[in-house]
């Protein structure tokens, strides 16, 4: 998938944009790249969706802050593949697009067509399920090692207790409408006189109105909370896995099921102990002496200190493996190795009693097979 554009850069808006100007410079893209008005341009119809997308998210208070927070990730549609994408489509009734484009195409004959959920006159009353959302979540090492519980807040979206989601109360048939949802008139444009079919403006297309506006929402059904959830993290999470919260994502439209709600987490790393897979590698420094003689060494691991016997002779880069020290991953039903990896770690300074003593230890031959086939190679190249 191509590298997606900054959503703020689509619209040409800048990052500090009021709802209002937002708005506007999406119907001017609209305007601009409506794939009706472009039919010689093939990439009109892309534009048009990529503006769309855009507006889609600069336009929700919710998505917009989890949008400048994790950019395309954060809001479900990123390069990264987010989950679900925009599946709640476009909420006709959040914008009276209808304004411009029916009365200059006419909405009921007009050819939207491809675009399901924009502008047509049942969208505003067909459930649609509501869309995904991706977020990110943090983890030290060792809650991703072990597993954890963690809390956390979110803001959501959800339907009105008040007024489960009406927004009003003492509901009567749209006078403007007669229930119909739309308005027939005949209209006079550029492209001469036609009949065209508009979605209620009193009652965006639903048909009914209430007399009372719920306060609780303000009469849009919905409201902004703060939710509190606890995620049972499993022990062996690693960077990049994604946990599935069913039905905490955004809300369905019209009695639509809620969409899901990703977490992916991102593990901070060990000063010590490196992760690959499930598996764990440590590096494990020696003196001069305990690689040359050997030694019995204490080593850390996920699960406690083992000891482990170095062998004479051992050097840097040679490894060995604990069986079952690694991650106990209970997500992808696992369970890794330790691996430690010496590094003898010479001195940079010694004293005078070393010093005396590595030089008659320098007196004695301790060449080995690869340093004296090394001497004949010298010897054989001069
Ligand atoms: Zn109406
Ligand atoms: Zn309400």
């Amino acid at each position: 998938m191509a590298t997606k554009r900054d959503y703020y850069e689509v619209l040409g808006v800048d990052k500090n944009a009021s709802d209002a100007e937002i708005k506007s410079a999406f119907r001017k893209k609209a305007k601009q790249f409506h794939p009706d008005l472009n039919k010689d341009d093939p990439s009109a119809a892309e534009k048009f969706k990529e503006a769309q997308e855009a507006y889609e998210v600069l336009s929700d208070e919710a998505k917009r802050k989890m949008y400048d927070q994790y950019g395309h990730a954060g809001v479900g549609g990123g390069a990264a593949g987010g989950p679900g994408g925009y599946s709640g489509g476009f909420n006709a009734s959040d914008f009276d697009f209808g304004d411009i484009f029916d009365t200059i195409f006419g909405a009921g004959g007009g050819g939207f067509g491809g675009f399901s959920g924009f502008g047509g006159n049942s969208s505003s009353s067909r459930a649609s399920r509501g869309s995904d959302v991706l977020m990110r979540m943090d983890l030290d090492f060792e809650e991703a090692i072990y597993g954890c519980e963690k809390k956390f807040s979110l803001d959501v979206v959800e339907e009105c207790d008040e007024c489960h989601g009406n927004g009003g109360f003492d509901r009567e048939e749209c006078k403007t409408c007669h229930g119909s949802g739309t308005i027939t008139s005949q209209q006079q444009t550029i492209l001469g006189a036609f009949m065209s079919r508009t979605t209620c403006p009193d009652c965006n297309g639903k048909g009914v109105t209430y007399k009372r506006k719920c306060s609780e929402c303000n009469g849009k059904g919905r409201i902004k909370k703060k939710k509190n959830l606890t995620i049972n993290i499993p022990a062996g999470i690693a960077s990049g896995d994604r946990q599935r919260l069913s039905g905490k994502g955004n809300p369905g439209a019209n009695g639509g099921p809620n969409g899901d709600l990703y977490i992916e987490f991102v593990v901070d790393e060990h000063d010590y102990f490196e992760r690959e897979n499930d598996d764990i590698y440590l590096e494990v420094p020696l003196t001069l002496t305990e690689a040359i003689l050997g030694c019995k060494k204490t080593i850390p691991t996920l699960y406690g200190n083992v000891k482990v016997n170095v062998a004479p002779g051992t050097d840097s880069g040679d490894k060995e493996r604990i069986k079952g020290k690694g991650v106990d991953n209970k997500f992808h039903r696992h369970k890794g190795d330790m691996y430690i990896v010496f590094k003898v770690d010479l001195p940079k300074k010694l004293n005078r009693e070393q010093k005396s003593l590595i030089e008659k230890l320098a007196n004695t031959d301790m060449d080995t097979e690869a340093t004296k086939d090394f001497q004949k190679f010298v010897r054989k190249n001069d």
